[in-house]
């Protein structure tokens, strides 16, 4: 590994590369004493769903633990999915097919649903759709990919052509992969500035936010609810939990439920000229077949290599992590290796048991919660969902809100489920490492 003063940059930070542009906000205006709606959590499902309680009349507070949008929402690669990632993990395991047909229906409307959004209201989100390369481990990834790209063309309508590795260099510029699939509808979008589009958009429409006010305790207080905050009560007629992979010990029922996990990502000082061209002809976003995956993508100007993957079985610290990172970045694209890291930070992704995010109501308190690291277009849409279901504008929450939250034993057990977990898929990998070490 290289000299720390050869990898970091100068002005090298430990934050996300997304806050240069737009930076998280502290809000510490008055909590108001009584509100139709209080949601607990500012990330993109929070603010959506404000935007849309506030838009049909009701009055609302966004109360965060933290600032407004410091949690996974700026912190994502920015990657806007038609819902791929229900075909491509074994998320679809065990769902009946009429389900699977809705669920898949409802990801690719979570995509149109951003698109729509952000044209119509004009958000400064740096949205591109380029499409989305998924490379292929090993020759039977390959084989593995080229089926389920035929399932999401099925299921989904989405457009998916097979690459194969004679061809791969118009995707990545890099032998690492065995081919892969292209889907097109598929995008990118800058986490910070569209964070703060919807900030302004929610305030708009008249809701309230405020940071440094985590909720501590939900009381019932007959058909109402008090929210004891760190900066006070708040009487409220209803109560969204909106946390995501920041969900902590506030309800034990959510806590079991869904199991925070840290993922990693750098950001490189600008390229070369041209040498983004070789490495990402289509600037596109990429990503792979394994379980422990890198996905990388260009920053939306085009400059700079932002890249992400689990660095170890354990959380470690961010610094440790780029130097991970920047090795995994230089065995996909060897040209990198002299091209330093300038910001390095890591966010929470909430995982379910069953792989799927849920929406619903329990105890009187709704939830949008569990995207498993595929939050950009969906978080924003179930938060909008969810919003018309609590004030009764829809029927039905859609298939996201079917069926039971099953009990995650990772959010049981965390301390310990993590590494175990982790560990059997970096133990996948290096099996699969070795089978391409054989065929090299
Ligand atoms: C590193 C990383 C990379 C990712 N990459 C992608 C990607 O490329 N594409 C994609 O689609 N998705 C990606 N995701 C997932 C996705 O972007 C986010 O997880 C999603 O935006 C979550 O939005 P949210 O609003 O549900 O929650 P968040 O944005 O995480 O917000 C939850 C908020 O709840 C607050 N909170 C928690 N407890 C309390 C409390 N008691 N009181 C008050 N506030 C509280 C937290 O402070 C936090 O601000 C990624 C996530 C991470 C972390």
């Amino acid at each position: 590994m290289r000299a720390d003063a050869l990898l970091f940059h100068d002005d090298f930070r430990l934050a996300p590369y997304w806050w240069d542009a737009a930076p998280p906000e502290t809000s510490r205006v008055a909590l108001p004493p009584s509100v139709d709606l209080v949601i607990v959590g500012s990330g993109y499902c929070g603010l959506s769903a404000a935007a849309e309680a506030a838009r049909q009349g009701a009055s609302v507070a966004v109360l965060d633990a933290a600032e407004i949008g410091a949690g996974g929402s700026t912190r994502s690669g920015g990657m806007v999915s038609s819902g791929q990632k229900l075909a491509l993990t074994d998320a679809i395991r065990g769902v009946s097919a009429e389900r699977l047909g809705r669920l898949m229906a409802e990801s690719t409307a979570s995509f149109d649903y951003l698109k729509r959004l952000i044209a119509d209201e004009a958000l400064d989100a740096d949205l591109q759709i380029t499409g989305r390369f998924f490379g292929a481990f090993t020759p039977g990834h390959f084989e593995r990919l080229r089926r389920q790209g035929d399932l999401l063309r099925e299921k989904t309508g989405v457009t998916a052509h097979v690459v194969t590795r004679a061809e791969q260099r118009v995707m990545v510029g890099s032998d690492y992969y065995y081919g892969g699939i292209l889907v097109d509808e598929y995008g990118g979008l800058h986490t910070a500035k569209y964070h703060r589009a919807l900030r302004e958009l929610a305030r708009r429409c008249g809701a309230s936010l405020h940071s440094h006010a985590a909720v501590e305790r939900i009381e019932r207080t007959g058909t109402r609810f008090r929210v004891h905050t760190a900066r006070g009560k708040i009487d409220a007629g209803q109560v969204l939990v909106a946390t995501n992979g920041y969900t902590g010990r506030l309800l034990p029922f959510f806590s079991r439920r869904v199991l925070p996990v840290a993922s990693y990502q750098i950001a490189t000082e600008p390229l070369p000229p041209g040498l983004m061209e070789v490495l990402n002809p289509g600037r596109r976003m990429i990503s792979d077949s394994k379980r422990n995956l890198f996905y990388t993508r260009p920053s939306p100007d085009g400059t700079r290599m932002l890249f992400g993957s689990r660095p170890s079985f354990r959380e470690i610290g961010e610094r440790a992590a780029a130097r991970i990172l920047h090795a995994k970045m230089v065995q996909l694209w060897p040209a990198l290796r002299d091209v330093r890291i300038t910001h390095a930070w890591k966010g929470y992704v909430a995982m379910t048991g069953d792989k799927l995010a849920h929406i619903g109501e329990r105890d009187g308190v709704f939830y949008a919660l569990g995207c498993n690291g595929n939050g950009v277009a969906l978080m924003t849409y179930l938060g909008q969902r969810i919003a018309r279901t609590l004030l009764g504008l829809d029927a039905v929450p859609g298939a996201f809100g079917e069926g039971p939250f099953p009990l995650s034993p990772g959010g049981m057990a965390s301390t310990l489920i993590v590494p175990v977990g982790a560990a059997l898929y970096q133990l996948d990998d290096c099996w699969n490492g070795r089978v391409r070490g054989a065929l090299s």
